[in-house]
């Protein structure tokens, strides 16, 4: 590598487009949030939209409000403006409850797609190492739901091999939360396509900072998380994405009054709405869906074209530094090195990453550990500066050798 310094660094934060959005979060000074790959930043819009919800909507037009502030529309509002960050043309995308209860609606939906077309088929194929939560989900459903199914997990590059003319959905990441591994979505739906198999996405590491054309990849099902890149914040609901072709035979378990075709009629028993709405059940967390709300508009305001370049350029920077500086002391980069394969975060594996870590936190850098032996950095591209890869590589450089030095001192 060229010898670079912070200068260049700071060059390249005075050149970058996206450089004024991080104004646009509140985020405490003296604070390097390498993070928002967990849980996003604080918009500033937001504590004055859910103010004037409860202050002028909520408070001024109480129940009416519902129908007056268009609340009882949100889901489906908010699930189109998702739609354009994901390549979805409009009706196919609601926010429902949390990624893990929209996955267990849509695995549900997705096994009883096949039942209804006479062919029965009983696998959900998913990766070995998928989200835990995920991996929850499908066998909690094979335990109490649907007794004859079953869960087969493979390695991520036996997916290809291991369909067969009984898998009804094969549930994938997107984006691998560890190492921040892209998947081909294309290819991989075009092969289960082959054998007759639906593909269900969880977007949850994707979307805000990786380009997505769900349509154009002819995608069937996703579910994605409303509280990382979005910035929608802590515990902000999910949302469901199902392919207009699908949508007629799309049902889910979860069968409440606002999933009905007609909520207000109050009928003796349930009749799926004909549209997306089907999907949702109750009523919508409605503070959580106007502060999803806030984080989703100003993603949508960043040109995505940006986003990732910008993205991509972090991750690099980080993977270079990281690569030349702190290989020598034992961390190595889990995540790919192509820059086409590679999410928004990095991944170094260290076998001290815990004490790391903590280091890290007491020197104004916040960063993830996922166990037992793994630093996730989170590089959001809307407030994360190139000053902040070279200061947080330079960082754990700092931490590493005086950790050396400390050992070497104790041998002493
Ligand atoms: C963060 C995340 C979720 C979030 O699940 P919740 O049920 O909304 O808490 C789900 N799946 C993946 C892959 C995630 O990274």
């Amino acid at each position: 590598m060229t010898a670079r310094d912070r200068t260049f660094f700071e060059l390249l934060d005075e050149n970058d487009e996206l450089a004024g959005f991080r104004e646009e979060f509140d985020l405490p000074d003296g604070l390097v949030f390498l993070n928002g790959n967990s849980l996003g930043a604080p918009p500033k819009s937001t504590w004055h939209r859910l103010s004037r919800v409860v202050r002028q909507e909520w408070r001024h037009d109480m129940n009416a409000a519902w129908w007056t502030h268009g609340w009882l529309d949100l889901p489906t509002a908010v699930g189109d403006r998702i739609g354009q960050l994901i390549g979805a043309a409009p009706g196919q995308v609601v926010v429902g409850e949390s990624t893990s209860v929209n996955l267990f609606k849509l695995l549900c939906g997705a096994l009883r797609v096949h039942a209804g077309s006479g062919r029965e088929r009983q696998t959900i194929l998913t990766d070995t190492n998928n989200f835990p939560s995920d991996l929850y989900i499908a066998d909690g459903i094979t335990q109490h739901v649907h007794p004859a199914a079953r869960v087969r997990r493979v390695d991520i590059e036996s997916i290809p091999d291991a369909l067969d003319d009984d898998v009804a959905v094969v549930m994938l990441s997107h984006v691998d939360y560890r190492t921040g591994k892209i998947l081909p979505m294309s290819e991989i739906n075009k092969r289960a396509h082959a054998v007759g198999s639906l593909v269900l996405w969880d977007l949850s590491h994707s979307v805000g900072v990786v380009p997505l054309a769900l349509d154009a990849d002819d995608a069937d099902l996703a579910v994605g998380c409303g509280y990382k890149y979005l910035n929608g914040g802590p515990g902000a609901p999910g949302y469901m994405y199902v392919s207009a072709r699908l949508l007629p035979d799309m049902q889910q378990p979860i069968t409440g009054w606002l999933g009905h075709a007609d909520p207000f009629a109050f009928e003796a028993d349930y009749r799926p709405a004909p549209g997306i709405g089907r999907l949702t059940t109750g009523c919508p967390p409605l503070l959580s869906l106007a502060a999803l709300d806030e984080g989703i508009s100003l993603t949508a305001k960043a040109d995505p074209v940006l986003v990732r370049a910008k993205s991509s350029a972090l991750t690099e920077l980080f993977i270079e530094l990281a690569s030349e500086r702190l290989t020598p002391y034992g961390a190595d980069v889990l995540s790919p090195r192509a820059q086409a394969q590679r999410g928004g975060h990095v991944t170094l594996r260290h076998r001290a990453a815990r004490g790391l870590i903590e280091r890290l936190g007491t020197e104004g850098f916040m960063a993830e550990l996922r166990v037992p032996n793994l630093l996730r950095i989170g590089l959001s591209p809307l407030f994360v500066r190139f000053v902040d890869v070279w200061d947080s590589v330079a960082a754990l450089e700092r931490i590493l050798a005086g950790a050396l030095e400390d050992t070497a001192g104790d041998q002493q």
